[in-house]
């Protein structure tokens, strides 16, 4: 017979799972009663294990759904908590500690939280049944339980006592029942106390003629009655003896009062079990058909919607990881095989062609006697030294660190441009690993290749041999690149031509230069009159431009000499005096040009060897070590519900499978009830 409540039970655990359904409802034992009245005695009782939290303060602050599994062929005893992952608990004292832990991670604020705790017992020595225990109602509030708290639980109790569940409305004998705030409680939802049993503890502390009188309830009526207990355990007792000893003084307790004996009295813990088995096996019966009508229409629903809208296409967490990462590491071989050798020259040549020219204009375009250069005597030192610093300049500015990190600079960028594709933009987290292990990578190899690219280009820091072809490579590239400068400039100074007006820029010019020159004059003329030591007055002439307009026409003046410069450095580069390498004293542009070339030949090699060829060997690697192997279950689940969609379509797909399951085991039961039926008519 006990079956159906097991089998119930179980069920009604899945149903849960699925979700707080108002629907799918199956009866539970709910048990209400005011602070002290003895309420986790009796639950301690029919438990047979001490593991509830106690003490003068109230501790319990979240409902505890209660679940008792009985074991019949095993021996040991334990507690779960399933969604906590702790595994079987067998110390009872530790599940006790568990509950505390839970209950006091309620704020004080909050007081109560609705949030049920889930907590299966299993043991030979427990019915299967399923209690949910509430906050004890507290009847007068005081400074540490404001009347919020009053009403808050009062809430969170009637929220339980409704239909279908079964009311244990526990009051202790010694308190008067008309005062009782757990029978007024069920009253207003049981008015007929059809779903109510009464349990009446603390039975040893009243007269056993008045306790008989509670019991026989003709004040209250209640359909299923009132029982007595004694759930005081005697002391000196060891936890695992607790119910028996317990049941042996309650037993003879009762035993040595012959009033107890009476038929219309119902006394004891055991005697409550099988009631509470009873009733709560009723009405699961009871309930049977129209769980399984609204599991039906559930599962119909649920069948539809998945057809409707993910046409019967199946997900699962781990296929959605698998296709997410197979994504980056595709784009990844995609990304590794278009950026080789010549874009990664590419990159090295332009920062190197930059700095050159920063090289030059600062030793050469701004030396106020580059205009002599092309007639100085090929003897002057001045302009062989000249062209010796300078690619020194170059060769010793630390080719080694800034190409590699140049390089190191590129693959980050695209890496996090794979990173943020559209794949990832629900996983931030992932991202961010991706981006770290991108960069433990490239740090692990960086000063390695770095050390290996400055060994390499030491030989052109003493001597750089240049052979013709390469000269003329030389000049041509430098060539363009001081065209493409002489461009620049020219759209820069046009640009301000255009903001400020060509006739405005002219006028504004022209102060400039008149002031510069009374300013050099007026620099004379002082100096003069320091020897002279004869003071002049000095004129402040104020003027009429706005200072961002002189600011500009300065701009504009820089722009000029530059482009004239540029000018007559191309005319050089063409001239006959740089046709050979000879003369590169003559044409240092072109020689630091030849220089750039090499150093980015020779130090892309070694990048390519040490740095990228490692990278792309092991990213891929890495993606697989730390993020496909490294997630357990639970990270893959929660990975794929960071996609919205996705989440929807398992949560939908999960729903489906668990009311088949339901279903299955319905229709089960069914069945055999219809069997016990027609064989009982038979019979
Ligand atoms: P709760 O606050 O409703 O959970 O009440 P407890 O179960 O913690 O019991 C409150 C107090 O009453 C405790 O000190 C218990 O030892 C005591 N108590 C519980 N049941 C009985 C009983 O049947 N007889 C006696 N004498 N004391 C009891």
């Amino acid at each position: 017979l006990m079956m159906l409540t097991k089998k119930l039970i179980e069920i009604r655990s899945i149903l849960m799972s699925i979700d707080h359904n108002e629907t799918l409802k199956l009866p539970s034992i709910v048990v209400i009663g005011s602070q002290s009245s003895g309420k986790s005695s009796v639950l301690e009782a029919i438990v047979g294990h001490e593991f509830l939290p106690k003490g003068s303060n109230m501790v319990t602050r979240r409902p505890i759904e209660l679940t008792l599994i009985h074991t019949p062929n095993q021996e040991e005893e334990y507690g779960e908590f399933p969604d906590l992952g702790l595994g079987k608990i067998f110390d009872f004292k530790k599940i006790q500690k568990t509950l505390v832990d839970l209950n006091m991670a309620v704020s004080e604020s909050e007081c109560v939280s609705d949030k049920p705790i889930e907590l299966r017992v299993y043991s030979p020595n427990v019915p299967d049944l399923t209690l949910i225990d509430l906050p004890g109602y507290i009847q007068i509030s005081n400074r540490n339980q404001p009347e919020t708290l009053k009403n808050k639980i009062e809430d969170l109790c009637e929220k339980y006592i409704r239909g279908p569940n079964i009311i244990l409305a526990v009051c202790s004998a010694n308190v008067d029942l008309a005062n009782s705030p757990a029978l007024k409680a069920s009253r207003k939802w049981d008015p007929l106390g059809l779903r109510t049993i009464g349990v009446i503890t603390k039975m040893d502390l009243v007269p056993p003629q008045v306790g008989a009188a509670i019991l026989r309830n003709t004040d209250y009526p209640l359909h299923l009655g009132y029982i007595g207990v004694v759930c005081k355990a005697p002391e000196n007792v060891t936890d695992g003896n607790m119910t028996r000893a317990l049941i042996k003084s309650e037993e003879s307790y009762f035993r040595s009062h012959l009033i107890f004996n009476q038929r219309d009295i119902q006394v004891g813990t055991s005697t409550l079990r099988h009631k509470l088995m009873n009733v709560l096996e009723q009405s699961m019966g009871k309930s049977l058909y129209s769980i399984v009508d609204a599991v039906q229409r559930e599962l119909e629903e649920a069948r539809y919607q998945f057809k409707v809208q993910y046409n019967d296409r199946r997900v699962t967490a781990e296929s959605y990881v698998a296709e997410t990462m197979d994504c980056l590491k595709h784009d990844f071989k995609d990304f590794a095989n278009n950026f080789g050798k010549p874009q990664v020259r590419h990159e090295v040549r332009t920062m190197l062609e930059q700095r050159v020219l920063d090289i030059c204009a600062e030793q050469y375009w701004c030396d106020p006697k580059i205009a002599e250069l092309p007639k100085a005597s090929s003897e002057d030192i001045y302009w062989l030294y000249k062209v010796d610093f300078a690619s020194a300049a170059l060769t010793k500015s630390g080719i080694g660190r800034s190409t590699t990190q140049l390089v190191v600079d590129v693959l980050m960028n695209n890496m996090e441009r794979l990173a943020n594709a559209e794949s990832f933009s629900y996983h931030p987290e992932t991202r961010n690993q991706i981006m770290k292990f991108t960069s433990e990578i490239l740090r692990t190899k960086f000063l390695a290749t770095s050390d290996q690219v400055e060994n390499t280009i030491k030989p052109y820091k003493f001597e750089v041999e240049v052979t013709d072809s390469e000269w003329n490579d030389g000049v041509k590239r430098s060539i363009s690149l001081l065209e493409k400068e002489l461009e620049m400039c020219d759209e820069m100074a046009n640009s301000i031509k255009n903001s400020v007006g060509k006739k405005k820029l002219k006028s504004a010019i022209n102060y400039v230069l008149d002031s510069e020159k009374e300013e050099s004059r007026r620099q004379e003329r002082v100096e003069d009159a320091m020897y002279q030591d004869e003071e002049e007055e000095e004129e402040v002439v104020k003027s009429f431009y706005n200072p961002k307009l002189l600011e500009k026409a300065k701009d504009a003046i820089y722009l000029r000499d530059r482009a004239m410069i540029l000018k007559y450095r191309i005319a050089a580069l063409k001239s006959r005096q740089c046709k050979s390498s000879e003369n590169k004293q003559y044409c240092p542009e072109a020689f630091l040009n030849v220089i750039a070339e090499k150093l980015t030949y020779t130090a892309v090699m070694f990048i390519q060897v040490e740095l990228l060829n490692e990278f792309f060997f092991q990213f891929p690697r890495e993606v697989d070590n730390r993020l496909v192997y490294e997630m357990d279950r639970r990270q893959i689940q929660q990975f794929a519900r960071e996609n919205p969609p996705i989440q929807k379509h398992l949560e939908l797909q999960e729903r489906k499978m668990k009311l088949e399951e339901v279903m299955d085991k319905l229709n089960y039961l069914v069945k055999r009830q219809a069997d016990r039926q027609s064989s009982s008519n038979n019979n």
